[in-house]
C-alpha cells in the first residue's frame, strides 16, 4: 500500500456531516442527544419493565404508521439483524420451496440459506448481473417469493409487486434493509417486509423488524405447529408471541430501539414516507445529476428507473482511482464512500438515506471534484 496523497480539502467544500456509509449510517445528532437525555430512566433498565416495553410499543406503532400497514398486519422483531432473519425465515416462513431474485450480494444470501436447508426443496433462483434487477415469475409449487427492495451492494432499486400467476397463499417476503423508510411501496403487495434499523432508520445494528400480513402470521403458526425442528433463538413463532407483548425473546440493544423510534417518529411527524422518501429523492437528484454532467463519473446503474434513491453507485473512469478518492475523503473526515468490496469496480458508493441532508450530498460532490482535480494535476 502506498500512502494516501496528502490532499487537504478546503473547509468551505466539506459537508456539515461527513457520514455517507450504507450501514451503519449517519445517526442524527438530535437522536443521540435525545437518547442521552432519556438515558437515566431508560438505558440500563430491565427490558421486561414498562419503560422499555413502552419503547418497543412505540417502535411497532411507528412502523405501522410509516408504512400505512393494511388492517390485520402486525410488526414483529427480534435480535440478530437481517442476516439472522434469513435463517429465521428459512426455518419458519418457507413451507417447501422458495423463489429468489439474486442480483447482488445481499439478494443472493437468502437464496443460499434456502438452498442449504436440508428440509426444503431446491429453491428457484432468478439471477441478473450486478447493476440490473431480476423480476419474479409466478411458479407452481413456490410458497414464498423472496424479493429485495434495494440491493445495497449495487445501488439497484426495484418495484415491489406480487408476481402474477403465483399459487394461492404464496407469500411475498421483501428484504427492505436499506429501503425501509426511504423508498415508497405498497404494503399490500407484501406479506413480510423486513429490515434492520442501521440504514434508513438511522439507528444501530443488531435488530430485525418485520411488518407481517395475516397470511404470514398464519404461515408462522402452521410451521411452528409442524414437526420441523426450529432453534429457539430464531423461532418466528416465539418472536411473534413476544413481539405482540412488546418484548423480545432475549435481551435487545435498548439504544438501537430508541434511535429507531426517534427516527421514525421524526419522519412520521414531518409527513411520513412522503417526507423521508422525498429527502432521499432530493439527495439522489443531486448526485446523479452531478455524475451525468461529470467528465469522469457515471452512474453505474444504466437504467435510470432502477437507480436507487437510497444508495448511489458511481463509476469513475480509468484516469482516477476510486479507492484513492475514498481514502483522501476519509482522511478529511468524509467517510465510507468506498464501493462494495466484492463488486470489484472503480466505483464510489454513497448513502442517500433520509437522515442525510441534500446540502451535504452537494458538498460531497464538490469534495470529490476537488480531490480528482488535485490527483489529476499531481
Ligand atoms: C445491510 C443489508 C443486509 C444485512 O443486514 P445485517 O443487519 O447486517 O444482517 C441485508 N440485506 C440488505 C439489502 C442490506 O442492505
Amino acid at each position: 500500500m502506498t500512502g494516501t496523497p496528502p490532499i487537504a480539502i478546503p473547509a468551505d467544500l466539506l459537508p456539515a456531516d461527513g457520514r455517507f456509509g450504507c450501514g451503519p449510517s449517519k445517526v442524527r445528532p438530535e437522536a443521540v442527544a435525545a437518547l442521552a437525555e432519556a438515558a437515566p430512566e431508560y438505558l440500563g433498565t430491565s427490558h421486561r419493565q414498562a419503560p422499555v416495553k413502552f419503547m418497543v410499543s412505540r417502535l411497532r406503532n411507528a412502523v405501522h404508521e410509516l408504512f400505512a400497514l393494511p388492517d390485520g398486519y402486525d410488526v414483529i422483531l427480534g435480535n440478530g439483524g437481517t442476516t439472522v432473519f434469513w435463517d429465521a425465515a428459512t426455518f419458519g416462513l418457507i413451507e417447501q420451496k422458495s423463489q429468489h431474485l439474486a442480483f447482488g450480494e445481499f439478494s443472493s444470501k437468502f437464496a443460499t440459506c434456502a438452498a442449504e436447508a436440508p428440509f426444503l426443496a431446491e429453491p428457484t433462483v432468478i439471477r441478473a448481473p450486478a447493476g440490473e434487477a431480476a423480476d419474479p415469475v409466478g411458479e407452481t409449487g413456490v410458497d414464498l417469493y423472496a424479493l429485495t427492495h434495494n440491493e445495497t451492494s449495487t445501488g439497484v432499486a426495484t418495484k415491489i409487486e406480487r408476481p402474477s400467476g403465483a399459487d394461492a397463499g404464496a407469500l411475498v417476503a421483501v428484504d427492505a434493509t436499506s429501503a425501509a423508510g426511504g423508498l415508497r411501496f405498497d404494503a399490500a403487495q407484501t406479506d413480510v417486509y423486513y429490515f434492520a434499523p442501521q440504514k434508513c432508520l438511522a439507528s444501530d445494528g443488531g435488530l430485525w423488524i418485520a411488518a407481517v400480513s395475516p397470511a404470514a402470521m398464519e404461515r408462522i403458526e402452521r410451521i411452528a405447529a409442524s414437526d420441523r425442528w426450529i432453534p429457539a433463538s430464531i423461532d418466528l413463532k416465539t418472536a411473534m408471541d413476544n413481539s405482540l407483548k412488546d418484548q423480545t425473546y432475549n435481551t435487545p440493544a435498548l439504544a438501537t430501539i430508541f434511535l429507531a423510534v426517534h427516527q421514525m417518529e421524526w419522519i412520521n411527524q414531518n409527513g411520513g414516507m412522503l417526507f423521508s422518501a422525498g429527502r432521499s429523492e432530493a439527495n439522489a437528484k443531486v448526485i446523479y445529476d452531478w455524475a451525468e454532467a461529470s467528465d469522469y463519473a457515471t452512474p453505474f446503474v444504466a437504467d435510470p428507473a432502477r437507480r436507487s434513491n437510497v444508495v448511489a453507485t458511481i463509476d469513475l473512469d480509468d484516469s482516477v482511482e476510486a479507492t484513492t478518492v475514498s481514502a483522501v475523503l476519509r482522511a478529511n473526515g468524509v467517510v465510507d464512500t468506498d464501493s462494495y468490496r466484492k463488486l470489484g469496480r472503480n466505483q464510489l458508493r454513497v448513502a442517500l438515506f433520509p437522515a442525510i441532508d441534500a446540502d451535504d450530498v452537494r458538498q460531497l460532490t464538490r469534495c470529490i471534484d476537488h480531490v480528482v482535480d488535485e490527483l489529476r494535476s499531481a
